[in-house]
């Protein structure tokens, strides 16, 4: 299976609005089983209020979400289609449009999705993963903060058959499939970018 990490820049809306949460409040990380290290950002707790930065609207809308939020007709194709890894869509209000003095028409309804957290791990020499520090646990991979990577490479026979996901030790990177990508290009989802896992390098790095 080859795999492609989601590359959306999120906050660039040449074409597309991206997304801003308001009065946003936040419940309680997600943990390591094992060591109960923190694993993901703090989930967002509703009202799921947002803001768009323009009346221009997508399929996908990144911006200061953990994930993303996705259109009707995206969830509604997803629904129908044999793909896992979204534990839930949750219904968001847009609140406020930039540029925009009445919300008439309204826009569309978008959804966050929940994405699921994998137990597929990364090849981390293959990545060349450098780390400041050593690895306390082994099974969530944290410790030692990763200051740099080239390429992700999944051990595939660790892959737990998600479609999208995050893989273990990359909390904030969302690795989508074959099948996934293939699922966006032939629906003509409109506002996602992706780039092939092998190709993808630590976006902080990148701008050294
Ligand atoms: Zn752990």
């Amino acid at each position: 299976m080859d795999f492609y990490v989601i590359n959306n820049n999120r906050f660039n809306d040449s074409k597309y609005a991206f997304g801003e949460s308001i009065d946003q409040k936040t419940g309680d990380f997600e943990i390591c089983e094992v060591c109960k290290s923190p694993i993901s950002m703090r989930r967002w707790l509703p009202p799921f209020n947002v803001k768009l930065s323009k009346p221009s609207y997508g399929d996908f809308v990144f911006g200061t979400f953990t994930t993303f939020l996705v259109s009707e007709v995206f969830k509604q194709k997803y629904e129908s289609a044999d793909l896992k890894g979204i534990l839930a869509f949750e219904p968001i209000d847009v609140v406020k449009v930039k540029r925009v003095k009445l919300l008439s028409p309204t826009p569309p309804q978008f959804y966050n999705v929940v994405v699921t957290r994998s137990k597929t791990r990364i090849d981390e020499v293959k990545s060349m993963f450098v780390r400041d520090g050593d690895v306390e646990c082994d099974t969530c991979r944290t410790g030692g903060a990763i200051s740099s990577f080239q390429g992700v490479y999944l051990l595939q026979e660790t892959w737990d058959r998600y479609d999208i996901f995050f893989p273990t030790g990359l909390p904030g990177t969302i690795v989508i499939s074959q099948r996934f990508y293939d699922f966006v290009k032939e629906n003509k989802f409109t506002n996602i970018d992706f780039v092939p896992a092998e190709q993808y390098a630590a976006p902080w790095a990148i701008e050294k």
